[in-house]
């Protein structure tokens, strides 16, 4: 099987789809690979790194199109790429299938004869866990956001007793405790802030607590109860979505640095920060809004812009994962590798529509767009 791993075209992406230890773990299983030149380097992996794995490397990304029986992408390709996408091949990437953009790219793959998987379709479940690029890429978000809240921050996060005097510490609040809220909130306890959250899921207030972080207006929670199919969090009903507002408004306005990542799949991010709540908040405060890309969850949020209202900084940053390059490669390999592991019988890649994790990622299909 040859698999091929061009370089990333999206603006400012900087993670490689195929990290040289994976290159390794697959040519050591029988795998061709086929890496084009410079594709690690935003992400600090070198072309003697590839090589010493095992695999070739190719001049462009078209001679590495041209060859690969399976393409391996971290964002979706562009229309030119997916029109070099050789026929029977299979790509791999997070295709962003519901974008209106995708489907131009997803046509041009079927058009090819070309099957495409979309890695943020692997079902979120226990046996699928290690594919699971959206749980990998949301933990190095939930870790960076705080990062990058803490350095726009007025005070430090401790509490410090110096000779200088006692410093208290910063108040983090996290706004829906999934896969990068749990992160975020385990790393904001690292760095020493006194931590709460809230979800309307209320089967995460003992996760919360486990971390060490209370969880703020249980009772809104419970009211919401809006754990819908596979563990994702359904649309609030008005009155429901009051009663949030009511709780998240009284809490926020002693907050020093807050972290949203609400997200109900599908539908645009929860509104949950109103302007009068920013403006309730104290100078020198801070927003990082995780859920910009879908709407964000604070009114004022402006994707990869730094907003500020009344002395709150408001920030909306797009793609985190991609600022921790190496690590979220590193993560999304094991994820890509574990998924071609699972599709390879005797050496060939095989489709199986019927089967509980390739069907739901199975996009593109023996020449069809599907789902
Ligand atoms: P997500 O990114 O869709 O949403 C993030 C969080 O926002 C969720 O916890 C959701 O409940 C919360 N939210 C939605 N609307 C809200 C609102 N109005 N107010 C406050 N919070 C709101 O979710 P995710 O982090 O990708 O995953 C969600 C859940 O899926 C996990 O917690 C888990 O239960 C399940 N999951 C299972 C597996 C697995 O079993 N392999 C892997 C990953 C996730």
């Amino acid at each position: 099987m040859r698999i091929g791993v061009p370089q990333e075209t999206a603006r400012g992406e900087r993670r490689v789809a195929l990290v040289p230890d994976t290159v390794g773990r697959l040519v050591k299983a029988g795998a061709d690979v086929l890496v084009q030149r410079g594709a690690g380097a935003a992400a600090f992996f070198a072309d003697a790194d590839y090589e010493r794995a095992g695999a070739r490397l190719a001049d462009t990304a078209a001679a590495v199109l041209g060859q690969a029986e399976v393409v391996v992408k971290v964002r979706r390709p562009s229309l030119d790429e997916a029109g070099l996408v050789q026929p029977g091949a299979v790509v791999l990437g997070l295709l962003a299938p519901s974008a209106a953009p995708s489907r131009d790219v997803l046509a041009k793959l079927a058009e090819r004869g070309a099957s495409a998987l979309a890695m943020e379709l692997v079902p979120r479940t226990t046996r699928a866990q290690s594919m699971d690029a959206l749980s990998s890429q949301a933990t190095v978000a939930g870790y960076q956001a705080v990062l990058l809240g803490a350095t726009h921050l007025a005070k430090l996060l401790p509490m410090l007793t110096t000779a200088a005097g006692t410093l208290a510490p910063a108040k983090v609040f996290i706004l829906g405790a999934g896969v990068a809220g749990l992160q975020a909130i385990a790393t904001a306890r690292r760095l020493g802030g006194v931590v709460s959250a809230f979800d309307v899921r209320p089967v995460v207030r003992e996760q919360v607590q486990s971390l060490g972080a209370t969880f703020v207006a249980a009772e809104a929670a419970e009211t919401a109860a809006a754990e819908g199919q596979g563990g994702y969090a359904k649309e609030l009903a008005d009155e429901q979505q009051r009663r949030v507002l009511a709780a998240v408004g009284g809490h926020i306005k002693d907050i020093d640095l807050v972290v949203t990542t609400a997200q109900v799949p599908g539908r645009p991010a929860p509104r949950l920060i109103t302007e009068e709540m920013v403006a309730s908040m104290r100078p020198g405060s801070v927003i990082v809004d995780l859920a910009a890309e879908t709407g964000g969850n604070c009114a004022l949020t402006r994707l990869d812009e730094t907003v500020v209202a009344r002395g709150v900084t408001i920030l909306g940053p797009g793609n985190l994962p991609s600022t921790v390059p190496l690590h979220a490669s590193q993560m999304y390999s094991r994820n890509l590798q574990t998924v071609l592991q699972h599709v390879t019988k005797d050496g060939q890649i095989v489709l199986d529509a019927a089967d509980d994790i390739v069907g739901p990622m199975l996009v593109v299909h023996e020449g069809k767009v599907r789902n």
